[in-house]
């Protein structure tokens, strides 16, 4: 398997590796939509996520990568009975699965074992990209170009946690728990507002615009691709003092208190944007703590707020005839109404 870069390699995206880092502490944050041009490295700072992240323990052989210590939400197989012998178990890398475009719904949920159904009449369920992407990512490259009814499916299935099939005369059930990265060019198609409300976080990459910064870009890239295993060396350390970050942080986000002022301010920066529905102010507090948690602070203060609220807000925004600006200029704005400078 190739290595992937290095996340703590990655020059500047600064937005991007902030959000990604929240959903990996926060899972409940419904995911992260990235919009932005071809090849400005939006996959590579997923599956570099992905590397640096603690491996899971999975039971071995089965399919939808149960945790051995969960006793509950396991799949089927893996519940046994009482008198279940402990299972054998292996650690894995948190897996990245690629939605290809095209995907059908049989693909992505699952579907009747067609092989073993007319080899040996057994009915059989042959897992999906759904069962694969348990307790990982699950990648969507051009989200805005996937049909509509599937886009929903992913959503209802990350937002439950649980994929239920009920078709072919099968009923199956299993455990789907996965953060849904959905990357995008607002040039090819948009989303419905529905759908965009329903990711937690939102960013916008861009090809750097100044000389030292691609220069930069190009040397570590150069680097890596000359030498992947020396580079991925060099930066281990930083990819792993990352990884302590998280570690702690999902640990103590239960812990982070957000007060009262905190909440208002949230709201009355919701209120003066305009943003339609709670859900931008549950994403924002949620957004904020994980930062908090992420550096190790006992509570959310103002400037997590303003640092995750582009992120989580930019995509609720109604598109105001009267106002030309585009959303993350209005919500800066909004910012710094709100939120003082
Ligand atoms: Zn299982």
């Amino acid at each position: 398997m190739a290595l992937p870069f290095p996340f703590s390699a990655i020059v500047g995206q600064d937005e991007i590796k902030q959000a990604l880092l929240i959903s990996a502490v926060d899972p409940t944050i419904s995911g992260v939509l990235i919009f932005g041009d071809r090849g400005t490295g939006k996959s590579t700072a997923v599956r570099g996520l992905a590397a640096l992240l603690p491996k899971i323990r999975v039971v071995t052989g089965c399919a939808y990568s149960c945790d051995p210590g969960a006793t509950a939400k396991l799949c089927e197989l893996c519940q046994g009975g009482a008198d279940r012998p402990e299972p054998k178990s292996r650690l894995m890398p948190a897996p990245v699965v690629d939605l290809p475009l095209g995907a059908t719904e049989d693909r992505v949920v699952g579907a009747l074992d067609l092989e073993r159904a007319l080899a040996r009449g057994e009915k059989a369920f042959e897992p999906g990209l759904l069962a694969q992407a348990h307790r990982g990512f699950l990648y969507i490259d051009e989200v805005n170009l996937l049909e509509d009814h599937l886009v929903d499916l992913l959503l209802d299935v990350a937002a439950s946690g649980e994929n239920l099939v009920e078709r072919e005369g099968l009923s199956v059930r299993h455990p789907a728990r996965f953060v849904l990265i959905g990357s995008g060019n607002p040039e090819e198609g948009e989303l419905r507002p529905q759908l965009l409300d329903r990711f937690g976080l939102s960013v916008e990459v861009g090809t750097p615009q100044d000389l030292p910064t691609r220069v930069e870009v190009i040397r570590r890239r150069d680097d890596f691709e000359r030498d992947p295993q020396a580079f991925v060396a060099k930066w281990k350390r930083r990819d792993d003092r990352l990884r302590s970050k998280v570690v702690a942080a999902r640990r103590s986000l239960a812990e982070i208190d957000a007060s009262d002022a905190i909440l208002e301010s949230a709201a009355r920066l919701c209120m003066a944007l305009g943003a339609h529905g709670l859900r931008g102010e549950l994403t924002l507090v949620r957004a904020a703590r994980a930062l908090a948690a992420l550096e190790g602070k006992a509570e959310v203060g103002l400037d997590h707020l303003r640092s995750v609220a582009p992120s989580a807000l930019r995509h609720r925004l109604r598109r105001d005839p009267l106002d030309e600006a585009g959303s993350t200029v209005r919500v800066d704005r909004g910012i710094e109404e709100v939120l003082g400078p």
